[in-house]
């Protein structure tokens, strides 16, 4: 038994509240780490975060706000553009125009880029983004207004357009864009066209969102990735007002990590599965995007937040030891307890017979397998284990026994940071980074990684 910062954990395991560090609690207080992940990373997260970081002297009032410059089109203060971006710089043959939305506020700000579809087949992105390009962005009948808008947001619903037309996750040489940032303009076409992206939309931003969906053969629930000792990509993953967070500098080449090693505020979403539009991922994709907006003070209004965050630095990997058909029985988002069967294999050549899989320990289930062809090895969840704030959690579930996802049931009631409880979620990557799992059926993903 042991007692931690915020609360002390009973026989049962469970988080109690102890009710004086409550009360003392500071207003106002700086991004709160305790009480979360393993002391080494925790360390590091402070660490990172102590540097204080004043606001560039480009957002001040005074300087006032300038034109906004995107691939040599000029956007004046307070109007709304879509401008269209060439994903190839050719004189002939295809190059791959994507239309980009940019909303230059009259007030000098940030600059935010939301992106989806840089994995062509997922779908979740451009359904969320090209909700919030319509009239109702901040609610029915109220679309984006320029005139109250500070800062600058740039809305991309499809990165990778050939990969879309072809509902392929690739780019046409059957590379995958999310590993080669930055890229070269003198290699290959992926890498090409990440450059430009890079050059283009990447660079000159300050907080990028990244919209992605679980690959073939699996769906997510709701999660958010993003490297916490990051200062600004913390502040983001934070702002986005979901529960799952999982802690990570994601795969190399990925357009996050990349973007954290050039000091860009960078996250990732995850929600849903590819090829299919997922009501709740999408309901919660556009949540997000307008809270973190909300907290950077770009729109009106005060960011919303969950009940509690589940910092993550480690997961589990639940595998079928069988080869067969697969039957999933707890959807993703389930909460699961030690022991529980969350699925069962059957083989079509020995009728009858059915393997059930258990969940090692209690815990989230933020993943699951939907493809049925499994063999031995085969992952069929993502667990995330809980030992703290079961309690919590509980209260969260719907009558499935899944959580409701903050931002998913409309708008949560309002809530202070300080009130919003870290559980930790401690542990290992294991079998390797929450990125580098789940092979599907295309013979193309070599590398096996999601995200
Ligand atoms: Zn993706």
């Amino acid at each position: 038994m042991s007692v931690d910062v915020d609360g002390e954990i009973s026989s049962d395991g469970e988080t109690v509240e102890s009710p004086a560090p409550r009360a003392k609690r500071r207003r106002h207080a700086p991004l709160k780490v305790a009480n979360q992940l393993s002391p080494k990373r925790r360390k590091e997260i402070e660490k990172a975060l102590k540097k204080k970081s004043p606001t560039p002297k480009k957002w001040s009032r005074d300087s006032g706000q300038k034109n906004h410059i995107f691939a040599r089109k000029r956007i004046k203060p307070g109007t709304i553009r879509q401008v269209e971006f060439n994903l190839l710089d050719v004189e002939i043959g295809e190059s791959w125009p994507i239309p980009v939305t940019i909303v230059h506020g009259t007030r000098p700000g940030p600059v935010v880029t939301v992106l989806g579809a840089i994995h062509g087949n997922e779908l979740v992105g451009p359904l969320a983004l090209t909700y919030l390009c319509g009239p109702n962005f901040l609610g029915e009948d109220k679309d984006i207004d320029p005139s109250v808008f500070t800062g600058t947001l740039r809305i991309v619903p499809i990165v990778n357009l050939p990969g879309y037309r072809r509902q392929s996750r690739y780019i046409t040489d059957g590379r995958d864009l999310n590993r080669n940032f930055p890229g070269r303009i003198d290699s290959n076409t992926t890498s090409r066209v990440a450059n430009r992206i890079w050059n283009t939309l990447i660079e000159g931003s300050d907080h990028i969102v990244d919209l992605h969906t679980a690959a073939p053969g699996r769906t997510n629930m709701p999660q958010i990735r993003a490297n916490l000792a990051h200062p600004r990509s913390n502040r983001i993953a934070r702002a986005f007002g979901i529960e799952a967070i999982l802690d990570t500098v994601g795969p190399k080449g990925s357009l996050r990590r990349t973007a954290n090693e050039a000091k860009i505020g960078c996250i990732t979403y995850e929600g849903g599965g590819s090829n299919e539009a997922d009501p709740e991922s999408v309901q919660v994709a556009i949540y997000g995007v307008l809270n973190v907006l909300r907290s950077l003070r770009m729109i009106p209004g005060y960011p919303s937040r969950p009940p509690f965050r589940l910092i993550a630095s480690g997961s589990t990997w639940i595998r079928s030891d069988q080869g067969g058909l697969l039957d999933v029985l707890a959807p993703a988002g389930s909460f699961v307890e030690e022991g529980e069967i969350v699925a069962t294999v059957t083989d079509p050549e020995c009728p009858g017979e059915s393997h059930n899989i258990h969940t090692p320990s209690r815990g989230l289930l933020i993943g699951t397998a939907t493809h049925p062809f499994v063999t031995a090895g085969t992952p069929i969840g993502h667990l995330l284990p809980v030992v703290r704030g079961v309690k919590t959690l509980r209260k969260r579930l719907d009558i499935e026994g899944c959580l409701i996802i903050c931002g998913s049931d409309g708008e949560p009631p309002w809530r202070e940071d300080d009130d919003v409880e870290d559980i930790a979620i401690e542990g290992e990557w294991s079998g390797g980074s929450p990125d580098a799992e789940w092979g599907h059926q295309s013979g193309l993903d070599i590398e096996e990684e999601s995200e």
